[in-house]
């Protein structure tokens, strides 16, 4: 089973992979996870993706379409995977076509988590998570248990990402509006797009994806 996760910055995308990843043995492929450790290996793409990252804007189509098919390929014989904040563009949705259509795949559902603007903002601004084992934390709404420990591994390497700020997410909520969401009706005209709501409790998101999967 193949799904594509979209919606804006901060809607529960990662949240809710981590869970759908357990429950449904898949494989979470993050086109932001995968960015970032290229910036921290400062590779070439790393150094490009760095600053357009920090600054809210999108990374080119090109360089993220040649960046995901091999993380595609490499599942294609697994049970599944799960798309976080990819496609995000008409021109990667289109991309993504060809791809799955070479490699003999096909995406089962599209799930989009509709979240208000002003609890993404909060969200963003809140969200922090483990650098030892990933684990996701925000400060008000998924706090660790003891201060400053990570409730999963026992770390004190809490982390924050560069772009989790006002600023920046001001502009990808610009970049989510005028390239993302154009490319909804797209998945909607193929009937393959659920529109999950995601204002609730991350346990009641996770309950109508599994109802979308079922
Ligand atoms: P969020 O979890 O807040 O939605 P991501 O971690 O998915 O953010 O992405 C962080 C940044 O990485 C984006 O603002 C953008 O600069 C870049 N990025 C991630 N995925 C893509 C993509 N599919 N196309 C272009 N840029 C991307
Ligand atoms: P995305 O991957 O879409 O950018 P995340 O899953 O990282 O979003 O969630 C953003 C922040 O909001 C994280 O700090 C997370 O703990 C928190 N969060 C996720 N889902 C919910 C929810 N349903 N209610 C409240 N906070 C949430
Ligand atoms: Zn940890």
């Amino acid at each position: 089973m193949n799904l594509i996760l979209l919606g804006p910055p901060g809607a529960g995308k990662g949240t809710q992979s981590a869970r759908i990843v357990t429950v449904y043995n898949l494989v979470q492929i993050s086109t932001g996870d995968i960015l970032r450790a290229e910036v921290k290996s400062s590779t070439e793409l790393g150094k490009i993706a760095k600053s357009l990252m920090d600054d809210g804007k999108l990374v080119p189509d090109n360089l993220i379409i040649d960046m995901i098919s091999g993380h595609i390929e490499k599942e294609a014989g697994s049970s599944g995977f799960i798309l976080d904040g990819f496609p995000r563009t008409e021109e990667q949705a289109k991309a993504l076509d060809v791809m799955l259509l070479e490699k003999n795949l096909k995406i089962d559902y599209v799930i989009k988590l509709e979240v208000d603007e002003k609890a993404l903002i909060e969200r963003v601004v809140g969200r922090f998570s483990c650098g030892d084992c990933g684990q996701g934390y925000h400060d008000k709404f998924a706090p660790t248990k003891l201060t400053n420990i990570c409730d999963v591994c026992g770390s004190k390497n809490l982390v924050r990402r560069a772009d989790d700020n006002v600023e920046s997410m001001t502009a990808r909520l610009v970049a989510y509006r005028e390239q993302t969401e154009p490319i909804l009706p797209y998945y909607e005209k193929k009937g393959a797009l659920t529109i999950v709501n995601g204002m609730k409790t991350p346990e009641e998101v996770f309950e109508q994806i599994e109802v979308v999967m079922s």
